[in-house]
């Protein structure tokens, strides 16, 4: 299909009979038939697609994937009727019961988890989370991010079934996300870490979800609705996925963090690097492993990876992917 989105999505809007929030049915899932009633909803996971709307969209509906899906533009899908369990979760735990899917309503929110999204689409999340808080009774500590509930099996950098699997929609764990979303408060701790179910395998996702960490601070203000600052910021780590106005400089006299403590550009080669005070720690062999050798910094967004004259952050580097003769960058 060659049609705008856009365009598509204003001819299909239509209202639904039990809410206020405007939901097309144009991808409702053909799996709609064979999913189970759910017995229980006690949480709302919200979820990024870390991809486009339309490939989102048509993966999600064929797959039965989400309830809802939220585009850049605001547009609110029904993919899995919201009273059948969609297949949104995958392996995933909270408070000691697993298989999430079984007692929650997945959204799928088009966009990144490190990348803050335009006002028009957290609206829409808002209003959509609003109303099925109130359908569903629900507090705001029960809307959660799926970095929240995912869990991962022993692996080999792993010992143990561990939280960390996925960074999927942690933005929606900051303070200042959460606050264009309308949510006060969000949950305190992570009771299958404290009940030694799970051991944290990702320590920068543990601070992001319990701690003070908020790398989206700068582009929203405290109040909601605030329009999303629209260019890429040369300078920053985060780029703007659709833009062309320079964004609003931070009320903040401090400087926006990121992991490595400054806004700068992520290195790009071994000289930019060695110029930000980078160090080589080693090279990953048959015997010495990334976790060797950095440890818990394996996957951080400040540890780099380089082979072959590429540099490849370690929060986006695939595990499996994870070569010998890797050298390892870190600032000591
Ligand atoms: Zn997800």
């Amino acid at each position: 299909m060659t049609k705008a989105l856009g365009i598509a999505v204003c001819a299909c809007l239509v209202p639904c009979i039990l809410c206020a929030v405007e939901a097309s049915n144009r991808y409702r899932s053909p799996r709609n038939p064979e999913r189970k009633i759910r017995q229980s909803t006690e949480l709302i996971v919200l979820h990024t697609t870390e991809a486009p709307a339309r490939s989102s969209l048509n993966k999600l509906s064929e797959r039965g994937e989400a309830h809802f899906c939220v585009t850049e533009e605001g547009a609110v899908y029904r993919i899995v009727d919201r009273d059948r369990e969609a297949f949104h979760a995958g392996r995933s735990m909270w408070n000691g019961k697993e298989d999430v899917d079984k007692f929650s309503i997945g959204i799928e929110c088009v966009g990144y988890h490190d990348k803050p999204m335009p006002s028009v689409q957290l609206n829409a999340i808002r209003d959509l989370v609003a109303e099925l808080k109130t359908m569903y009774r629900l507090n705001d500590s029960q809307v959660v991010c799926h970095s929240h509930v995912a869990y991962g099996a022993p692996n080999k950098w792993q010992k143990k079934n561990h939280r960390g699997r996925k960074r999927c929609g942690m933005l929606f764990a900051m303070p200042s996300v959460r606050s264009q979303l309308g949510l006060k408060t969000k949950p305190k701790i992570d009771r299958d870490v404290q009940a030694k179910r799970l051991t944290v395998g990702d320590d920068y996702l543990r601070k992001v979800l319990y701690g003070n960490v908020d790398t989206m601070r700068q582009y929203y203000a405290s109040a909601p609705a605030k329009p999303a600052p629209k260019e890429e910021p040369k300078s920053g780590i985060f780029s703007w996925f659709r833009s062309s106005a320079k964004p609003s400089a931070p009320k903040t006299s401090s400087k926006p963090k990121t992991v490595a403590g400054t806004f700068k550009a992520p290195p790009q080669s071994l000289a930019e690097l060695k110029a930000q005070g980078f160090k080589q720690v080693g090279v990953v062999t048959k015997e010495v492993t990334a976790s060797k050798l950095v440890g818990a910094r394996w996957n951080r967004a400040d540890t780099y990876y380089t082979i072959r004259n590429k540099v490849i952050p370690g929060n986006t580097i695939n595990p499996s992917k994870i070569e010998i003769g890797m050298a390892i960058w870190i600032k000591k």
